[in-house]
């Protein structure tokens, strides 16, 4: 039986907008398929078991990204040799920030990062809220993805870095450039809550075949689902942030 593995960083402090949801998407996907997967939660002080074939962590308020940043730091360098390694990493919004250089509060506190994403975050004034859309190249095809953000931030990526997407409706990483979270290695971050994965299991998909094809080589494929209630969901989220954006503003980079 193929079985993988998951650090869970910080499930009480880092999870917004059911980000949980993510990593029970992980797990039932990999159960349907009758792979295996064992869960590590950790939480602050408490030192992850070994390596692993996944790991995530959630969205969190400026408040929670204090109270766990120090302790992430401790994790720096065996997470940077997993990363170099090809672990696979999903982090989303306040867990995304936290995996670039730093992130300055729009209170004028730095947090520092892990610097594994090559970019920086400054908080600004004004909240970038709402559903958002984007279109991301995953497995050598684009892909639209769905969900809805809520931050302060504004990320910039450094050149190491490669957009996650680009913004259909929305803000994205800075609500200026079009772009929308960052992939480098095997890590991928993002601002889409949600939860992201249960309404787009072609990216739950992606994760779990790199996961599976790191651990038991290229060959390693992953059988398809019955997707019918999931690509329902999907459509009606699009469906739904159409609709408003009728009635809303529309960034000036929105292309038909
Ligand atoms: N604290 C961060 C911000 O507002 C992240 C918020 C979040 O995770 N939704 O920018």
């Amino acid at each position: 039986m193929r079985s993988l593995s998951l650090a869970y960083f910080y499930p009480d402090l880092m999870n917004l907008y059911g980000d949980k949801g993510n990593v029970i998407t992980i797990s039932q996907r990999c159960a349907w398929r009758g792979i295996g997967l064992e869960i590590d939660e950790i939480y602050l002080g408490v030192p992850p078991k070994g390596d692993f074939d996944l790991a995530f962590i959630g969205g969190g308020q400026d408040r929670e990204q204090l109270l766990v940043f120090q302790d992430l730091q401790r994790h720096g360098d065996n997470f940077k040799s997993q990363v170099a390694g090809g672990l696979v990493v999903l982090a989303i919004c306040g867990g995304f920030q936290l995996l670039g250089g730093r992130f300055l509060t729009y209170q004028g506190e730095e947090i520092s990062g892990l610097e594994i994403i090559d970019m920086e975050t400054i908080g600004g004034q004004r909240r970038l809220i709402g559903n958002i859309i984007i279109e991301a190249w995953l497995n050598g095809r684009v892909e639209t993805l769905v969900g809805f953000e809520n931050h302060s931030g504004q990320t910039k990526l450094g050149a190491g870095a490669k957009p996650l997407g680009i913004v259909k409706r929305g803000f994205g990483n800075n609500g200026q450039d079009g772009t929308e979270g960052a992939r480098q290695n095997n890590v991928f971050g993002t601002y889409l809550h949600g939860s992201l994965l249960p309404k787009n299991p072609v990216f739950a998909d992606y994760l779990i075949e790199l996961a599976l094809k790191r651990k038991y080589g290229e060959r390693a494929t992953l059988e398809p689902l019955d997707d019918d209630l999931e690509t329902q969901a999907h459509a009606a989220a699009i469906a739904r942030i159409d609709e408003r954006n009728r009635r809303r503003w529309v960034p000036s980079w929105f292309q038909k």
